[in-house]
């Protein structure tokens, strides 16, 4: 059994620069986007692709690539899912109505935000087509750790200790039935509506001799599940950054990045500036080794490298190294 869905995963620049994270899924409207800073390494189409989005938090090194984000999705017949913390739903709104728009009948994007608060969260639509009216907002109780799911997987957040309300997620997908991308590329049939039909019927554990038209031919189950899809267990992947290692969101941490097939992880800092890591509320690299260690992850990969290191960003490496050995960083 294949241990992952995705396709594709892209660390968008690297450990060096805004920390974005791109997973994709066979299929259309389905990637996820961890982060909204710089995304100048994503295409629109990449961007175009997305179903949800999860924002850490408002800096803007996190927050920058909203517009980027809107843009690519705005001639978009479909919903496309926005998480942050507190405050979300007004600052991209505030982003979205900065510009004008001539609102062309084809300009069907709605962004459906969701904020998380401790205990509670708040939903509001934005509707190009209503012309983007000033929000309602819906409050709910919200005890977590999912802030979303779809048939393929599950996100969490939990609140993280940062200078101004900050998130951290981890991705969660489902064991059973996922479209291979593999064998879709090379297979005899192209990819359509029937992939999704298959899924629901694999999934709901239908029997594998039920006959499916396609193209004018009939094919079992068995057949699809075969050359089409793989069964998988899933993975798990953490994404965190932005956060002083401190004891009372460490438990929180810890259980977002329990068993991760690979762990993303703020290290900001190297160990001699444990002391700004304190005042700016981030994580040392030996932190970083130590979380991957204590979650038992198998990969850890550092992110946010401060500039400072420029030139010498081995050293980070090499501290959250001694700790925890499958670590690596993209520079
Ligand atoms: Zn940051
Ligand atoms: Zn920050």
């Amino acid at each position: 059994m294949a241990a992952r869905a995705f396709s594709t995963v892209q660390l968008v620049n690297g450990s060096t620069g805004d920390p974005v994270l791109y997973l994709d899924y066979p299929g259309g409207d389905n990637a996820l986007l961890f982060d909204g800073g710089e995304n100048c390494g994503l295409t629109a189409a990449q961007l175009g692709d997305l179903e949800a989005a999860f924002i850490t938090h408002h800096h803007v090194d996190h927050f920058i690539g909203l517009d980027r984000i809107i843009r690519a999705n705005m001639d978009r017949d479909k919903i496309l899912h926005l998480f942050g913390p507190v405050n979300t739903i007004r600052k991209v709104y505030d982003r979205i109505t900065a510009y004008e728009y001539p609102f062309f009948p084809f300009q069907k994007i709605v962004v459906k935000i969701t904020e998380l608060l401790p205990g509670k969260m708040r939903t509001a639509t934005l509707e190009c087509t209503k012309k983007f009216p000033e929000p309602v907002v819906v409050e709910t109780a919200w005890t977590g750790p999912v802030c979303y799911e779809n048939a393929d997987l599950r996100v969490e957040a939990v609140h993280a200790d940062h200078t101004v309300p900050c998130l951290s997620f981890a991705l969660a997908e489902k064991s059973g039935y996922h479209p291979d991308p593999s064998k879709l590329a090379t297979g005899i049939l192209k990819t359509g509506i029937w992939v999704q039909e298959a899924l629901r019927l694999l999934r709901a554990g239908a029997d594998m001799q039920t006959k499916i038209e396609l193209n004018g031919g009939n094919f079992t189950l068995e057949t699809l599940a075969a050359n089409y899809f793989t069964e998988s267990q899933g993975a798990r992947v953490a994404y965190i950054t932005d956060t002083f290692f401190s004891d009372a969101v460490q438990p929180e941490l810890l259980k977002l990045a329990k068993g991760a097939w690979r762990l993303y992880c703020d290290s900001f800092y190297a160990r001699a500036q444990a002391k700004q890591a304190a005042q700016y509320k981030h994580m040392i690299a030996p932190q970083a080794g130590e979380l991957a260690k204590l979650a038992k992850v198998e990969q850890l990969v550092l992110i946010h490298f401060a500039t400072r290191y420029a030139g010498k960003y081995q050293m980070l490496i090499d501290e959250a190294a001694a700790v925890f050995p499958k670590v690596s960083a993209e520079i």
